[in-house]
């Protein structure tokens, strides 16, 4: 085996540590609060079966959205963002960037990309070979290009993206509450421990300690999510959070926002059915997002167009992606944003 080889798969081994660790403090605290707490200590068979059943049911939705983070396969961009062979063979022979950023700039007129580089350039990814769609980001753990990528987690070992965000902000929802509901049931045996009302017995270790590793993690994962949750309601991935999306007019952390009920609906979907179950029903395909106020330049205008079965005519257009309406106003930078149904993209006529 070579020894880079061995050094990767030890890389990749060592990756799993954190969710080892999650995983041993799972099964510690299910031994804690089943055996020790409900078993040894709780004197009272209804109130022993009640703690049970609601610890199990908040136990399994945690696991659930927990296991489904870690093995949800990062989405990635589809062959549609690669080059055409003509257009890679270009691309690979010229050495000066900016023809190289011409071929780019050639390809993504046909491809529904609105975002550029901080410098203006159409947003490429070497390793991939793919041009990157809106949103889309390299991780370098992962090796590869990631639809709508929010951040990698050591937690979960896995990039949080297009197709796990939900997942994602329920684990952290479910783990939030299963502390909860921990610290709620304990904090009675917690203090009649402390003030020595029950005698000294092994219990006693398991339980005081159970009710500080709950609250500990209770507030951190709290802070954890009620920023996701924020994020959530404005349609804003942690990277843009932190760098604001360039857009063809310049940058725009808001560029994404569709209002407030419908940014909740792209990752949670439109049913509300679906919302606390960790299934997939985010909507979209992580290649392709509305944007609120687009400026695009006429030719790439037509392309999306035609490939809506639509061409641009004169006056009023209605542009569809993704089945919303997008009001199409030549020469007009109005915005018109009702609940984030009806967005407003400029086309700026040629001189
Ligand atoms: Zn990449
Ligand atoms: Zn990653």
């Amino acid at each position: 085996m070579a020894p880079s080889h061995a050094l990767r798969c030890c890389k990749r081994a060592l990756n799993w540590v954190p969710v080892l660790f999650i995983n041993l403090v799972i099964g510690w605290s299910y031994y804690a609060y089943v055996v020790e707490l409900c078993v040894y200590t709780i004197p009272n068979n209804a109130e022993r079966i009640s703690y049970l059943v609601i610890f199990h049911l908040f136990l399994t939705m945690f696991i659930w959205s927990y296991w489904k983070t870690i093995f949800s396969k990062p989405a990635s961009p589809s062959k549609a963002f690669g080059l055409p062979r003509v257009e890679k063979e270009a691309y690979e022979r010229e050495e000066r960037a900016e023809v190289q950023q011409e071929i780019l700039k050639k390809v993504a007129r046909n491809l529904p990309i609105y975002t550029r580089t901080a410098g203006g350039a159409v947003r490429y990814c070497n390793p991939c070979q793919v041009i990157k769609p809106d949103r889309c980001h390299h991780c370098s753990t992962c090796e590869m290009c990631v639809l709508k990528m929010d951040h990698h987690c050591p937690w979960v070992n896995n990039c949080v993206g297009f197709s796990n965000y939900k997942y994602f902000v329920l684990f952290l929802a479910y783990a939030a509450l299963y502390c909860a509901v921990i610290c709620a049931t304990v904090i009675q045996y917690f203090i009649k421990f402390w003030t020595k009302e029950l005698p000294e017995t092994h219990a006693k270790f398991h339980i005081l300690f159970l009710f500080f590793v709950a609250a500990l993690f209770f507030i951190s994962v709290l802070s954890l999510l009620s920023y996701h949750l924020w994020l959530v309601g404005k349609n804003r991935t942690t990277i843009e959070a932190f760098r604001a999306p360039v857009f063809t007019n310049g940058p725009d952390k808001n560029g994404f926002s569709l209002g407030f009920s419908r940014n909740v609906a792209e990752v949670f979907g439109d049913q509300a059915k679906h919302w606390i179950f960790p299934v997939y029903s985010s909507l979209g395909d992580g290649h392709s997002f509305l944007a609120r106020l687009v400026h695009i330049d006429p030719e790439q205008a037509n392309s999306v167009l035609q490939q809506n079965g639509k061409s641009l005519a004169d006056g009023e257009t209605n542009l569809s992606v993704h089945g919303n309406n997008i009001q199409h106003t030549a020469d007009d930078s109005k915005e018109k944003v009702d609940e984030g149904q009806m967005v407003s993209v400029t086309v700026e006529s040629e001189p």
